[in-house]
């Protein structure tokens, strides 16, 4: 398995920010190579196998590897000793629905699964505080970034320490949207100035995601020289990461995980 390690702006000892590559690719299945998303419509014997291999790379218990199964929400979970430590099912229970998850439990790796959404890894690495969040242009204009930081004040952590970095997502030339996304993000209170353009020949709208979740983690007082934004497309690279609009909802996705060392 292919890892790309993503930075703060900042050395972190201590913090380690994954993504997984999709390893060697055949193009007629959008599933291959590397898999660990659950509700996507893969084999689970392979998503167990992928996640089983990650878990060896990172030298963590497969019951320490964590992610959600994600809906597009705003909800944020935190995981203590206590839930990392609970049965699967009231595990299962905790991380249905739920978009971002909040530690501050060494030797647990918390992810999300994406494909051309933003995945944000978020660390107060004063307070031992991390998170990471899966922002699709729904939960964009819900301020799911902002929501994880939340959870993580109440955890302990200082917006004003907060790094966040995002990972492999859709670039703003490959994301096109109907004019009634623009809406959406006007409504939510976006300066569309900032976040969109339009094609000036097919005249459709662009909407920049990354800056958009740039604009979210501002409002919610981290730093922005703190805030890191990704060098790759998820479309624009789709034989090294997954990416929907170019394999369909029925693929694989890339995952990105947050762990805090000893
Ligand atoms: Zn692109």
């Amino acid at each position: 398995m292919t890892l790309d390690e993503l930075k703060f702006n900042v050395d972190t000892k201590g913090i380690k920010v994954i993504q997984t590559q999709r390893g060697e690719v055949d193009t007629s299945n959008p599933y291959s190579q590397w898999n660990l998303c659950h509700y996507t419509g893969d084999v689970a014997q392979h998503v167990f196998d992928s996640r089983l291999e990650l878990c060896q790379l990172l030298g963590i218990d497969y019951d320490h590897l964590i992610m959600p199964r994600q809906t597009h929400s705003c909800r944020v979970t935190a995981f203590d000793e206590k839930l990392v430590a609970a049965p699967s099912r009231i595990r299962k229970l905790m991380l249905d629905g739920v978009d971002a998850l909040v530690t501050t439990v060494p030797s647990v790796c918390i992810g999300v699964n994406t494909a051309d959404c933003v995945p944000i890894a978020l660390a107060d690495p004063i307070n031992g505080v991390i998170a990471i969040a899966h922002a699709g242009w729904r939960g964009t204009v819900g301020h799911i970034a902002e929501e994880t930081v939340k959870v993580m004040e109440a955890v302990g952590a200082k917006a004003s320490n907060i790094l966040a970095t995002m990972g492999v997502s859709i670039c703003q030339e490959c994301f096109e949207v109907g004019d009634e996304v623009v809406r959406e993000f006007e409504q939510a209170g976006f300066d569309i100035s900032l976040i969109m353009r339009r094609n000036t020949t097919t005249g459709k709208a662009h909407i920049n995601l990354q800056e958009a979740n740039r604009q979210v983690l501002i409002s919610a007082d981290v730093p922005a020289h703190n805030i890191t934004l990704p060098n790759h497309c998820s479309r624009c690279e789709s034989n090294r990461y997954f990416s929907a609009r170019r394999l369909g909802i029925a693929s694989g996705r890339t995952f990105t995980g947050i762990i805090l060392r000893n």
